[in-house]
């Protein structure tokens, strides 16, 4: 019987972890097969707070999952394909197999980056199609490449890429960027860089490997083809709830309700970082609720003994 299980392993969950496990609460997070959250497919992390110079992503997390283990955070690597949550103690199914009972459990599983949705993209993922301009970027030397989405993620993909591409377009399906002014700037300014505005990826193209986009431009409604090795998807993210779906409260567009700090609608469960904040959605918000959990869970098993 654990006193918290962990569930995830970005910003959220290891910041739950450290508080838990300083907490003498022995908690165990379970990790996914890939460690670290969206992070670890990010680049330099500017705003996070303590890092005047910046810090690669994929470090702070190597950084925030050491300090979570030096306190005695017990790491479990697996997915959880199952949770019952009606009853307390609650129990979580590892890969199908392995069931742990717990008092508390903190969800932080995050969000995953959403898709255009056509055919041949899941069709040409991993063979020029990617979410993932930190992963795949280093493939991409000397080519022409498109980034689709006018926010945040998309603009820091693009200024990513033009470390090894020629070129870089962002197609956009509107005339304005969501992108915070700094990040659009950085863009605008970078001469690799340039933007294809009020236009969608209708068809992505090539048989084996992408060769190119069909666009469709909204204003005029005309079509035309454009050249490029690689397709990077960056508009945006959808929480990782799917485990939860009938056992807890969930707002319309699929995150987690929570109430007074972390609370889910089940008590003892607290949720925490992404999947419960269509909002924020940084690094440091993430973190901050982890240890929100982490305390909301620490008064809660405080309030069950007494
Ligand atoms: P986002 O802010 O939701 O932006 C998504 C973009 O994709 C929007 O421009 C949206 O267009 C477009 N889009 C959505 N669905 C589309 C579709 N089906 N087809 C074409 N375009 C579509 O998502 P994000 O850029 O991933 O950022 C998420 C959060 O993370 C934000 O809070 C952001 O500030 C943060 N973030 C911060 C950093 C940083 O500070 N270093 C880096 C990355 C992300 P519309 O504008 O028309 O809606």
């Amino acid at each position: 019987m654990r006193n918290v299980v962990i569930i995830g392993s970005g910003s959220a969950g290891l910041t739950a972890a450290v508080y838990s496990a300083r907490a003498n609460l022995s908690p165990l997070l379970i990790e996914g097969w890939q460690s670290g959250g969206q992070l670890t497919t990010t680049t330099e992390v500017e705003n996070y707070p303590g890092f005047a110079k910046g810090i690669m992503g994929p470090e702070l997390m190597k950084e925030m999952r050491a300090q979570a283990e030096r306190f005695g955070t017990e790491f479990l690597t697996g997915d959880v394909s199952a949770v019952d949550l009606k009853t307390c103690p609650f129990t979580i199914t590892v890969d199908g197999g392995q069931t742990i009972n717990a008092k508390t459990v903190i969800i932080a599983t995050g969000a995953s980056a959403i898709q255009i949705g056509l055919k041949n993209e899941s069709r040409l993922t991993g063979h020029g199609v990617s979410t993932c301009a930190t992963c795949d970027g280093f493939f991409f030397r000397g080519k022409e490449l498109i980034v689709v989405g006018g926010g945040d993620s998309a603009m820091e993909e693009a200024t990513f890429l033009t470390k090894f591409a020629t070129k870089v377009s962002i197609i956009h399906r509107r005339d304005k960027l969501r992108a915070s002014k700094i990040m659009q700037h950085r863009a605008m300014h970078n001469e690799k860089i340039t933007f294809v505005w009020n236009s969608v990826v209708e068809d992505i193209l090539g048989s084996d490997v992408v060769t190119g986009v069909r666009l469709k431009n909204l204003v005029t409604g005309k079509t035309s083809e454009m050249p490029c090795a690689g397709v990077f998807v960056a508009i945006g993210h959808r929480p990782n709830t799917a485990l939860f779906v009938g056992q807890l409260e969930m707002d319309a567009k699929g995150y987690l309700i929570t109430n007074h700090g972390t609370t889910t609608s089940v008590p003892g469960v607290f949720a925490a970082g992404d999947v419960q904040d269509s909002t924020y959605r940084q690094a440091v918000t993430a973190a901050g609720s982890g240890c929100m959990a982490a305390i909301d869970a620490e008064r809660f098993l405080e309030s069950r003994e007494k």
